[in-house]
């Protein structure tokens, strides 16, 4: 008789050994006598039955806002500004505008993103046939696009009487010239009350770049954009408001009664999430801040409270009312809190207690911080974060404020942590409302100014949209290795034991790393 077992039962003999590995509760005790981060552990490999861009990484970084991909931009001012959230947004995810400017600014900023793309665009800047060239020249710079519906008033609601556009104007060096002598007059038209997708079908069919919606009478109701339809083509992923089908945007306030008036100024430029921007976020101020908002906002708005890293810390933002919760204190690439303050906690440990509690009330969670690579955005998923925030690692890409400067002959880009000496200042020039970093690491009264962060430089990442297409394929391939189909069903099976987990010891870390080469280069990825 043989020695060994019969093949066809390995099944059977399996379950005698019992399953491999960790469940996450016994990975996160395993280290109850110190905090877990990314590193210290690895996710065990599952079954493939299933292709990698099969996998669906749809979430939610709040109660009511649903996003295609996991990535959130942190609110800072070397990451987030309009470019960023806009090709956040087209790529599925959020970027959330930083506040270490005035008010106008980040509503302008706020503006921009909402502008981008349309379904219908219901105010769209109407001219006369009195206005000028220059005048078009103008808006096109401030504003970025240049065909302009005209009207009898000069009105939306006005008569419409022909259009302009780039084209018309292009070859007229005569800036003064009326609009009424350079306007088209032969218009493809659409009644109001046509859905979208025909208004969309009549585009197509005319080939036209504008289809202005008019009323019974004429009239000039809202206008449709080809450059829309073009957009929804390239970026079938986008976050968008599900009725206006602008891209979805996030905007970073303090909690200081000034905040209020910026709250008050973004909700009016149609800013669809608020993230109260504190390092340590379990304070009275914040509490009030959310009862505020909820009490004039309603459920209008969804709130990110924070930031947080025990349960403690969460329990009190979640009975506030907080929609979603951020999560890391110290873990920042660009941060010493932990080194100066004595406070923080490590982030895997982190982002596993407060977001396994905050699940209980249905309020996803946002891993923020320490995220410098696809591994730990997988690895965030796992412990139960819904979406990432990320600064340094989308840092230097093209989208991000600031020019590019040389190194020893390497492009480089500033990032700059927003509790560094360096962002405090700015914050002190730019904000007239005593918002911004300042508010973030520091009290009005404070006469010295201890920084938490640092300011330093990235290389060159180029663009992010190539970069964010770089981390959506390498999580799903991560999710394919694991056996799991979708980031929602990721944390359910973690939970189940089905997803299970080996702690990583530094000699592991040193075996998994890059080792035994005089040279090498590190590509992350190429496009082809
Ligand atoms: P244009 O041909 O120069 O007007 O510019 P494009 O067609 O390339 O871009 C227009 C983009 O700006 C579209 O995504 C519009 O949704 C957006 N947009 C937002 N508000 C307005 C507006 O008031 N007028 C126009 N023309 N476009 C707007
Ligand atoms: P990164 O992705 O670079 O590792 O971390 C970005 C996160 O660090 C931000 O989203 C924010 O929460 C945090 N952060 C930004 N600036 C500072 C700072 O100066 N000090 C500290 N403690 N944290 C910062």
């Amino acid at each position: 008789m043989s020695q060994f077992k019969d093949p066809s039962k390995a099944l059977e003999v399996l379950k005698e050994f019992g399953p491999d590995g960790l469940h996450m509760s016994e990975l996160i005790d395993s280290r109850n006598s110190g905090g877990l981060t990314y590193n210290d552990f690895l996710v065990l490999p599952g079954f493939i039955n299933f292709p990698a861009d099969s996998v669906s990484l749809e979430t939610r970084i709040s109660r009511n806002i649903a996003l295609k991909t996991p990535f959130v931009s942190s609110p800072m001012d070397t990451v987030t500004e309009s470019e960023m959230a806009i090709s956040l947004a087209l790529m599925g995810g959020i970027g959330i505008i930083h506040n270490n400017c005035s008010i106008e600014s980040q509503a302008a900023m706020v503006k921009k993103v909402k502008l981008f793309e349309n379904g219908y665009i219901n105010e769209p800047i109407v001219l006369s046939g009195d206005h000028t060239i220059h005048d078009v020249l103008e808006i096109k710079r401030r504003l970025g696009f240049g065909g302009f519906p005209i009207t009898e008033t000069g009105k939306l609601g006005g008569k419409l009487i022909g259009i302009v556009t780039m084209r018309d104007i292009m070859f007229n060096k005569n800036y003064s010239t009326k609009l009424s002598e350079v306007m088209s007059t032969d218009l493809v038209t659409a009644k109001c009350g046509i859905p979208l997708s025909e208004a969309n079908s009549i585009l197509e069919r005319s080939k036209k770049g504008k289809l202005p919606i008019i009323d019974n009478e004429g009239n000039l109701v809202s206008l449709v954009s080809l450059s829309d339809l073009v957009k929804n083509h390239d970026y079938p992923l986008s976050s968008k408001n599900p009725e206006t089908k602008q891209l979805l945007v996030g905007a970073a306030v303090g909690t200081r009664m000034a905040d209020r008036d910026r709250v008050a100024k973004l909700v009016e430029v149609g800013v669809d999430l608020i993230v109260l921007d504190s390092s340590q976020g379990n304070s009275v101020f914040q509490i009030d801040m959310i009862k505020h908002m909820k009490s004039t906002y309603g459920n209008k708005i969804d709130i990110i409270a924070g930031n947080v890293v025990t349960r403690e810390q969460a329990a009190n933002l979640i009975m506030a009312g907080a929609d979603g919760l951020r999560i890391g204190m110290g873990s920042g690439s660009i941060c010493t809190t932990q080194e100066v303050m004595a406070v923080g906690r490590p982030q895997g440990t982190a982002v596993h207690q407060v977001s396994k509690f905050a699940r209980e009330f249905g309020v996803p969670t946002i891993a923020d911080g320490g995220i410098s690579n696809i591994g730990h955005i997988a690895k965030a998923l796992c412990l139960g974060a819904s979406t990432v925030m990320m600064g340094g690692l989308l840092a230097g890409t093209s989208e991000t404020p600031g020019e590019y400067f040389y190194i020893e002959g390497k492009r480089m880009k500033k990032y700059r942590g927003m509790g560094s000496l360096d962002a405090m200042k700015d914050s002190e020039k730019s904000s007239n409302d005593d918002s911004g970093s300042q508010a973030r690491y520091f009290s009005e009264s404070d006469k010295i100014k201890v920084a938490q962060g640092v300011s330093g430089s990235v290389t060159d990442k180029g663009s992010v949209k190539s970069f964010l297409g770089y981390l959506t394929t390498g999580l799903q391939h991560s999710l394919q290795d694991m056996g799991v189909l979708s980031v929602e069903s990721l944390y359910g099976l973690v939970m189940e034991g089905k997803v299970r987990f080996e702690q990583r010891s530094p000699s592991a870390q040193l075996e998994g790393g890059i080792n035994g080469l005089a040279t090498y280069e590190k590509k992350l990825y190429s496009t082809s």
